[in-house]
């Protein structure tokens, strides 16, 4: 049986985030710390791209960061477009394997901290030492750590009133002749046909006058199979956003949930969990990466002080309240999802709306976006709730 002073089960978002920050607590941190990352196959997560949108320029990540915008867009179902600057902040791309890359280089100088390909079969908490197993490409590991942090997607979710999903299918485009306005990030598109329940859209990321990540994205309770997703894509390239002839040089899939289900952070002693799975996403908007930074910024403080490097949640109690009410007027159909969103980004600065969505809100920004928004469907959505137990498996 091996030692480590932390074991991190998962190289994706958060566990590499965790890393590098451990890492750079220096005498500090861990004298020995262990990431662990399957080898290539299911269970490893695939390739992705996460934006987020924060202050510019000095961004932790910029040297990795694949483009940004100073400007995002929205189309209503109607046609109407809104498109407004977000000075002081710019929204950020981030391609995973450029992320593992950085992180790759960070970590060289820091033998603190080491990578392991092993893919982890059970963890067992312990009042002094919680113990990992894993497998390995050379065998069997059984490793001893004070702490784990845990980052593997929850194979069942927790129990919960309301089970969305955000789901999506991206394209990568290069087409014949310009056909993007690489200055705005297209973060809604609601000129696709709408579902009976929940919304989608189309998101358009431009990194050039001729290339673009293009998705198509629902919010629903299931994720489509992949020629569906290829069928909606292929109808809002060629219709909607008419880009002539182009060509798809790859592609991205992925779903979020989008759940008033409580994820534990803590699970035993000594074992935590991160990232997705300790409950970074945002239930409404499936937005991570930034929950993940404050999560894993709070570990490491917390770390370097001697505490209990226990993750604080990433998000307010009363975004989670206000998040389940609206997820459960959209599963209701009590809301149309494509007016509400569309109408948000109409009717508030983008500073606020921003703001709100990345969870670092006044109470002020969320009363005014309250008042203006449905409030008859939240209020109902919020008296429906407080009858409604969480429960396992998919609300009746
Ligand atoms: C396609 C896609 C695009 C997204 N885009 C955005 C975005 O733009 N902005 C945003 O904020 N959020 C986005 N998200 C949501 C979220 O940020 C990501 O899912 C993010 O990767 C979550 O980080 P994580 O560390 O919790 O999970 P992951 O990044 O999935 O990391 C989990 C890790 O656990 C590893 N693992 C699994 N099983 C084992 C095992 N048995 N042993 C060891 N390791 C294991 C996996 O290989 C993986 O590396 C996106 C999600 C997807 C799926």
């Amino acid at each position: 049986m091996d030692d480590a002073d932390v074991v991190i089960i998962g190289a994706g978002a958060a566990g590499l985030s965790l890393a590098r920050r451990l890492a750079a607590l220096g005498p500090a941190g861990p004298a020995a710390a262990l990431v662990l990352e399957p080898p290539a196959g299911p269970l490893r997560s695939p390739q992705r791209t996460w934006c987020w949108w924060e202050a510019a320029p000095g961004g932790e990540y910029d040297a990795a960061v694949r483009a940004s915008w100073d400007r995002v867009a929205v189309y209503g179902p109607g046609g109407g477009r809104t498109e407004a600057p977000v000075a002081p902040l710019r929204y950020k791309m981030l391609r995973s394997d450029d992320f593992a890359a950085l992180v790759a280089r960070e970590l060289a100088d820091r033998p603190a901290v080491r990578r392991l390909t092993a893919a982890v079969t059970a963890v067992r908490d312990g009042g002094r030492w919680a113990e990992v197993d894993a497998d390995t490409p050379a065998g069997r590991l059984r490793l001893r750590a004070r702490w784990v942090f845990d980052s593997r997607p929850p194979a069942v979710l927790p129990p919960a009133r309301t089970r969305l999903v955000q789901h999506f299918r991206g394209w990568f485009v290069r087409t014949a002749r310009p056909a993007f306005d690489p200055a705005a990030a297209l973060l809604m598109d609601f000129r696709v046909p709408q579902p009976p329940r929940g919304l989608a859209f189309g998101y358009v990321l431009p990194t050039g006058p001729g290339q673009a990540l293009v998705e198509y994205t629902r919010f629903s309770r299931a994720p489509l199979g992949r020629e569906a997703y290829d069928a909606e894509l292929d109808r809002y390239t060629r219709e909607v956003l008419g880009l002539g002839p182009f060509e798809v040089t790859g592609s991205e899939q992925g779903a979020i949930p989008m759940t008033d289900a409580v994820f534990p952070r803590r699970t035993g002693a000594r074992v935590f969990r991160i990232g997705t799975a300790g409950g970074a996403t945002r239930p409404a908007t499936g937005y991570t990466f930034s929950g993940i930074q404050r999560q894993t910024r709070a570990i490491a403080r917390a770390y370097a002080a001697g505490r209990v490097p226990l993750p604080p949640p990433a998000h307010r109690r009363r975004h989670l309240v206000m998040d389940a009410a609206l997820l459960r007027a959209l599963d209701r159909g009590r809301l149309d999802g494509a007016a509400y969103f569309a109408g948000l980004f109409a009717g508030h600065p983008p500073g606020r709306l921003l703001r709100f969505l990345d969870g670092r809100s006044r109470l002020r920004d969320e009363l005014l976006i309250g008042l203006r928004g449905p409030v008859l469907p939240m209020a109902l959505s919020c008296a429906e709730l407080a009858l409604l137990r969480r429960r396992a498996g998919h609300p009746g």
